[in-house]
């Protein structure tokens, strides 16, 4: 944990008691300050209480005594509306921040040079995170990896000197973070997405920008107009910037090429990587990630060599295209994580011949829009709900049977693509909710696994209990 003495000895208000929030309270705590914490959940508060946190209607509070008021990302701070507790910090001139701001003070108070790489962008923030902090793991360097994908921040182990943050960023958490001030900065890519929270396009690609405007160096990925418009405004602030395209080639920056990325700088170009092969790391979206990864890497002191080497051994990020194992000239996937027709649509772009599991509950839109891929497609299993409604798309053009159950679809698609005979992939991107068969996306990924791992003759590419 990282106690937060920066408020030692203060009071502070805090709303929202969820995973992150709870630890954060904790963290408060540890660090000396006088926390009054509160949820609108009842049985959120009672667990707090429970573990020793001081619980108040944050109605009843002396707003005008508070030293901040820390709120959970998942409250919204301003769209479709201001929670109640916003609205009275403000009326009170109280600052709003959350665990992100918290622990870029605590560094900033202990640590200032230690490495901290913040990323963030609409797609692509868990994998490029996730393959930061093992390129740092792997060269031996001691690295902290949490945030937004999974680890609340303020539970990773204090700053101190020679000890690498690794820190995915939602952009509510930016918004609650107003002086973050990464040494590399990392902003992938911007799309329409959760507007319901953000209000408009350009609200949302402002809370992106502040990440990397307070970096040392900003790496922007500028295959869309939000992320170009942001760059060329920060590079003018004199923030440094590297460019990042997977689409075209840049006279200054690091692109994709192919399998290759590389840098470009003064005129002349470099091959600083190569993907082909990594199957981890496949398809032209995992060249972006990439490339904003080696930029960063390079930015925060790693060498090309030590880089190299991650890539290499990248294990994936569990369900999301992730190799899970092979038989014979079969390639097992699990991309549970792909809940819609655009999420699988990476997946079944980054493999020749697919043996397809799909199917759950399913979304709006179905899968005409994966039409395009359809040649790919060996032969679909379809589970679920779903079932009857992919079968009409599919129609002539695709084989396909019911399978019903994952168990059914995955036997089936296992002993067709072993007599196949060629390199196959052999995958389950639902393009669907799991809801209808399993709790949840990650569940249903477990199980994939499982039942895989169970297949005569298997040699499994990771262990399936505990995936990477
Ligand atoms: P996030 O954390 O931003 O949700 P993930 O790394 O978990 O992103 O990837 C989720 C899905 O988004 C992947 O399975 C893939 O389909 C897609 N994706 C990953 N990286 C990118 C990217 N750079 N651009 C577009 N889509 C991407």
């Amino acid at each position: 944990m990282i106690p937060v003495t920066t408020f030692a000895g203060r009071p502070v208000a805090l709303f929202g008691l969820g995973g992150s929030g709870l630890a954060t309270a904790k963290a408060l705590v540890a660090g000396g300050a006088d926390v009054t914490a509160w949820d609108d959940n009842p049985d959120s508060v009672a667990k707090a209480k429970a573990e020793g946190i001081s619980t108040c209607d944050l109605h009843g509070i002396d707003w005008s005594l508070q030293a901040a008021f820390v709120l959970s990302p998942g409250v919204p701070l301003t769209h479709p509306k201001p929670h109640w507790t916003v609205d009275l910090a403000r009326a009170a001139g109280v600052e709003i921040i959350g665990d992100v701001e918290l622990f870029v003070r605590e560094r900033r108070a202990y640590a200032p040079d230690c490495p901290f790489i913040a990323i963030t962008g609409t797609n692509g923030k868990s994998t490029t995170t996730a393959l930061i902090a093992h390129i740092l793991r792997s060269s031996g360097r001691d690295t902290q990896l949490g945030g937004n994908i999974g680890t609340a921040v303020l539970t990773l182990d204090p700053p101190k000197a020679g000890r690498f943050y690794v820190v995915e960023c939602s952009s509510y958490q930016i918004d609650l973070a107003p002086t973050i001030n990464p040494t590399a900065g990392i902003l992938l890519n911007l799309t329409p997405d959760h507007l319901d929270r953000h209000g408009t396009m350009q609200h949302y690609a402002d809370v992106k920008e502040r990440l990397v405007a307070g970096s040392d160096t900003a790496v922007v990925g500028v295959d869309d107009t939000y992320c170009t418009l942001i760059a060329d405004r920060i590079a003018r602030a004199g923030v440094s910037v590297k460019r990042i395209s997977r689409r075209n080639v840049l006279s200054d920056g690091f692109y994709a090429q192919g399998s290759q990325i590389i840098a470009a700088s003064g005129g002349a170009t470099d091959m600083l990587a190569d993907l082909d092969g990594i199957d981890t790391l496949k398809g032209s979206h995992n060249a972006q990630n990439a490339a904003a990864a080696i930029a960063a890497c390079l930015a925060v002191g790693v060498s090309r060599e030590e880089i190299c080497a991650g890539l290499k051994s990248f294990p994936g990020l569990k369900h999301r295209m992730q190799p899970v194992a092979r038989i014979g000239r079969a390639t097992f996937v699990n991309d549970s994580k792909a809940t819609n027709a655009d999420a699988a649509a990476p997946a079944l772009s980054s493999y020749a011949r697919i043996f397809w599991i799909a199917g759950g509950l399913p979304k709006a839109g179905g899968i005409a829009s994966l039409a395009p891929l359809f040649p790919r497609i060996v032969k679909a299993y379809l589970i679920g709900e779903a079932a009857p409604e992919f079968a009409a798309t599919l129609g002539e053009t695709v084989p396909y049977e019911i399978s019903g159950s994952l168990d059914r679809a995955l036997l089936h698609a296992a002993a067709d693509a072993l007599a196949d005979g060629q390199e196959v992939a052999v995958m389950l991107s639902p393009a669907c909710a799991s809801f209808d068969q399993f709790r949840n996306f990650e569940i249903r990924g477990d199980t994939f696994v499982s039942l895989v791992a169970e297949l005569d003759g298997v040699t499994m590419l990771i262990e399936p209990e505990k995936g990477q």
